[in-house]
């Protein structure tokens, strides 16, 4: 038998999470992101599901050449253009939309021989001080842009980094207002936070929505994703392999972080770091085992993690332990419905339930349902 480790995509949340974002974005179009291999769900399990989005917004031309395999034939933007001037063959082949957010991509296009124009999206750094052209600079590249002849749509696009956050949004849009006044070409500004939270000032042309798709909150934990009526696209789930009985002052597991004060018994879940399960989790990180809320104590291993089985008292070895999304995806379960968000786990070790979706390892084998 293979260890009882399963992830789940729910088709049927990621299409119920992107009728929640038109209802925010209105008459905007939708670049579903799926940067990431589509935030670690996996691009071919979330496609037929996402197919009513207006484009797909990813990283490289491996992820566009995946989308355009599965029958895509609408738009696909790659959000940080081009690596290196030989891929611009490939973006034209594949008929992409690409970012450009520097000089040396305004290089490789005028050097580039091509029949095929290219559609760019022009980046402005909006604040963030990652891609993008600085605001005074942002005129001379789009006139540059526009003169050339290997390009024939230029649109403007720029990212929050605090659209969640203290900042806010208003001096990042102030300044791309400012910077695009009267610059022809559409516009895209708004990620899951800004969709969400500031739709009425940033929806614009398209939208680019990543981890509200997902069923995270961008803006947790100030709200949850049940607050923005989102649905957890993704399960992470296993069993107890193992109980044991602990007296008063035994330790659980490596570095003896654990001491029990008190007689209580312990599952085994097979499931650790090397699965992607967050090494730092500490103590105190809820699981549910059976559909019932309880706790991690201890330090996550390789493969294991111990959980406390005082709320389960029925559970033993075989008992489903849901480390996040919703309980009941295991063969053969009856506890059905009680959903752990997997903001609540990524909080309790630090993180985001971005990075906790991402990293689900490529051993853990993954079903659709
Ligand atoms: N747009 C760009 C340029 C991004 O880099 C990202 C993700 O980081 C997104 C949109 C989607 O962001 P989110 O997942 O927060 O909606």
């Amino acid at each position: 038998m293979p260890r009882p480790i399963l992830a789940t995509v729910h088709p049927a949340a990621l299409q119920h999470n992107l009728t929640q974002v038109r209802r925010h974005a209105l008459q905007s179009r939708v670049w579903a992101v799926v940067k990431a291999n589509a935030y670690g769900h996996g691009i071919e399990r979330v496609f037929d599901a996402l197919r009513a989005a207006d484009g797909f917004a990813l990283l490289d031309l491996a992820e566009a050449e995946r989308v355009r395999a599965l029958g895509w034939r609408g738009p696909i933007l790659l959000l940080e253009g081009v690596f290196e001037p030989r891929d611009l063959e490939l973006c034209s082949r594949l008929g992409l939309w690409h970012t450009v957010h520097c000089d040396a991509q305004i290089d490789w296009l005028a050097a580039h021989k091509t029949q095929q124009p290219h559609r760019v999206f022009l980046k402005m750094n909006s604040g963030m001080n990652r891609l993008g052209f600085a605001p005074e600079r942002l005129r001379s590249a789009w006139a540059r842009l526009n003169a050339l002849t290997q390009v024939d749509e230029v649109s403007l696009m720029m990212h929050f980094s605090d659209a969640d956050g203290p900042k806010g949004i208003d001096a990042a849009l102030a300044a791309f207002d400012e910077a695009t006044r009267d610059l022809s070409g559409e516009r895209s500004l708004a990620n899951s936070a800004a969709v969400l939270r500031h739709a009425e000032r940033t929806r614009a042309d398209w939208v680019r929505p990543g981890i509200v798709l997902y069923g995270s909150a961008p803006d947790f934990p100030e709200h949850d994703a049940a607050h923005w009526q989102l649905q957890p696209t993704q399960t992470l789930a296993t069993r107890l392999i193992g109980v044991q009985q602990l007296q008063v002052g035994d330790s659980v597991g490596y570095g003896s972080r654990f001491v029990a004060e008190r007689p209580m018994r312990i599952g085994i879940a097979a499931v650790g770091y090397a699965d992607g399960y967050p090494r730092v989790a500490p103590t105190g990180t809820p699981v549910l085992v059976d559909g019932v809320r309880t706790q991690l104590v201890g330090r996550v291993s390789m493969d294991m993690v111990t959980v406390d089985l005082t709320p389960v008292p029925d559970a033993g070895v075989g008992s489903e332990v849901t480390l996040w999304g919703r309980a009941g995806t295991l063969a053969g379960s009856t506890q059905r419905g009680a959903l752990l968000p997997i903001d609540e786990v990524a909080q309790a070790a630090g993180t985001v339930g971005y990075e906790l979706m991402c990293a689900v390892a490529p051993r853990v084998p993954v079903a659709v349902e």
